[in-house]
């Protein structure tokens, strides 16, 4: 498990925004903490069409902080 920081996947907004959040996604945002074995779709516009798959820890200058913790 790895702390995350802002500018992380785990942390922004377009972390598996193209499903319904999982339980699994709300306690990554909820404790910050990404489980090395999780993979979620980017929903970027940027890259949804790419269907690019990252896990909590990776990040991009799309980066956009999620609101709330669901
Ligand atoms: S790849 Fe970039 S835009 Fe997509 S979830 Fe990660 S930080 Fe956000």
């Amino acid at each position: 498990m790895m702390t995350l920081e802002q500018g992380q996947c785990g942390l922004c907004k377009h972390f598996g925004e193209t499903h319904e959040p999982t339980e699994r996604l709300v306690q990554i945002r909820v404790h910050g903490e990404g489980p090395e074995d999780y993979i979620d779709e980017c929903g970027h516009p940027k890259h949804a069409d790419l269907h690019l798959k990252v896990t909590p820890i990776s990040g991009c200058d799309g980066f956009e902080p999620v609101a709330e913790a669901a």
